[in-house]
């Protein structure tokens, strides 16, 4: 079980995502959504059994309940502000494997976006 704390970051995530999609439906004229696809870098600050927790919670009665949910986790790259090597990183912080400097831009990994929605 995760901490009611970081579940609270999740849940406004989540809660932002509701938004997202309910303005979607009134856009198109439909009434519900049939299915959602999210992209979440593995750097976004996710926890993703804290988001499936806090999804069940925050989607109850708004526009995405019963909506199919797949998630697409992007994987991090970062680039390093010395010598230019890109890489793949698993955690922030982590030092470049070509020149040893900690300068390291992340490039990909921190993403958090509705990528489609499907509505009826
Ligand atoms: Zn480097």
């Amino acid at each position: 079980m995760a901490q009611p704390l970081k579940i609270m970051h999740e849940l406004s995530i989540v809660l932002s995502i509701v938004d997202i999609a309910a303005e979607q439906v009134h856009k198109a004229g439909a009434r519900q959504v049939d299915r959602i696809d999210l992209e979440i870098g593995l750097l976004a600050g996710i926890e993703f059994d804290a988001l499936d927790f806090a999804w069940d919670v925050g989607v109850q009665r708004s526009v995405l309940e019963g909506a199919e949910r797949h998630i697409h986790k992007i994987p991090a790259r970062g680039r390093c502000m010395d010598c230019g090597h890109e890489f793949g990183i698993e955690q922030l912080y982590e030092p470049c494997p070509s020149c040893g400097q900690f300068l390291v831009e992340v490039v990909r990994g921190k993403e958090l976006r509705v990528k489609s929605l499907e509505v009826s």
